[in-house]
């Protein structure tokens, strides 16, 4: 054992904290947990307002194609009803030919459109409901989000930690090593200074020191603040 620091048992978890909110501190503080939900669904929200909004581009791309096809529609009736009103007063075998002929054409071709309509409607059925559906998961999702931001809002600020105050009640002594060395929690197996899980001898070491010690990581030689496992 290189170094063991008088320090007494009450006043470890005070230095625990000290070298804990020190470490956080010198560290970009990220999202909390409330706040990276409400991001993720904020992410969401954009994904799946695109996807509504292409749902309603194809059901207005199938109301202009229904219009189309009853704007066809009604052109070809009238040039059907056209020819039948031309053939009652023409006597001319070739023309009568003529308006038979383009009166046939025109009501075939109005039987064409009437089963794209068909079609086209059973489409826009299924466009509209696609749509619906974007739409209501659109307003879950707000409500998931009101309801996160709600959660960010409640946040108590974060806790910046008096360490002058955890310091005043710290020896001189400890605190200028700690100062140069650091410390750390060591769970029974890990220094949480270096990360590193001990070799069953050297655990042996850190935890056979008195109490009241201090030991230091063979490792990394930060002072090691011993702690539960569970911690
Ligand atoms: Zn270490």
């Amino acid at each position: 054992m290189a170094t063991a620091v008088h320090l007494s048992r009450e006043l470890q978890p005070v230095l625990l904290e000290l070298a804990e909110a020190e470490r956080a501190a010198a560290q970009p503080s990220g999202p909390r947990p409330e706040e990276r939900e409400l991001a993720e669904l904020t992410a969401k929200r954009e994904r799946l307002a695109a996807a509504a909004n292409s749902a309603q581009l194809a059901v207005d791309d199938m109301e202009l194609e229904i219009l189309r096809i009853q704007e066809d529609e009604r052109k070809l009736k009238r040039r059907e009803l056209d020819d039948k009103r031309q053939l009652t007063a023409e006597t001319d075998p070739e023309r009568r030919k003529d308006l038979e002929h383009d009166r046939y054409a025109a009501k075939s071709r109005i039987a064409d459109l009437l089963s794209e309509l068909k079609e086209a409607h059973n489409e826009i059925a299924a466009l509209r409901n696609n749509r619906d559906n974007h739409g209501a998961r659109l307003d879950e999702l707000d409500r998931q989000i009101d309801a996160a931001r709600r959660a960010v809002d409640a946040l108590p600020p974060r806790e910046a930690v008096d360490t002058d105050r955890l310091r005043a009640k710290l020896p001189d002594k400890v605190l200028s090593l700690y100062d140069d060395i650091s410390a750390a929690a060591f769970n029974g197996r890990t220094c949480k200074g270096c990360f590193i899980q001990l070799p069953p001898a050297e655990r042996a070491e850190v935890l056979a020191a008195d109490a009241d010690e201090l030991p230091t990581c063979p490792n990394c030689g930060t002072l090691l603040v011993r702690v539960s496992p569970a911690e």
